[in-house]
């Protein structure tokens, strides 16, 4: 069993921990997803730790007005998610921001996000 994960944005402005790595990462082709680069992990939101400075990071909601999306100010990284009226249960993560080493392995879901 692996235990709690570090993560950060390009620059270390926004870290975040993870209590376990997820059971699957999710490889998505909407819009966002493609152009964000995004390779989803996802846990309840008390599971996730975001040690950030308030105006380090930036919001973004666009279309449904699903969820929050956080860049960082500084780097551009797209780092996390949070629920607006999507599903309060769970959080995103982007897993680009560990180590490869750390999520690699991991099996990929594919989600077809662009005929959602
Ligand atoms: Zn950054």
């Amino acid at each position: 069993m692996a235990g709690a994960m570090k993560g950060r944005c390009h620059c270390g402005a926004v870290q975040i921990t993870v209590a376990a790595p997820p059971a699957e990462v999710l490889r998505c082709n909407c819009t966002l997803c493609r152009k964000t680069g995004w390779r989803g992990g996802y846990w309840p939101p008390g599971e996730v730790t975001i040690a950030a400075q308030a105006d380090a990071i930036s919001p973004y909601v666009q279309g449904k007005r699903t969820i929050t999306g956080w860049i960082c100010r500084r780097c551009g990284c797209f780092t996390h998610w949070t629920p607006l009226t999507a599903s309060p249960e769970r959080m995103g993560v982007n897993m680009r921001m560990f180590e490869t080493g750390e999520w690699h392995h991991l099996p990929v879901r594919e989600v077809d996000g662009a005929r959602l």
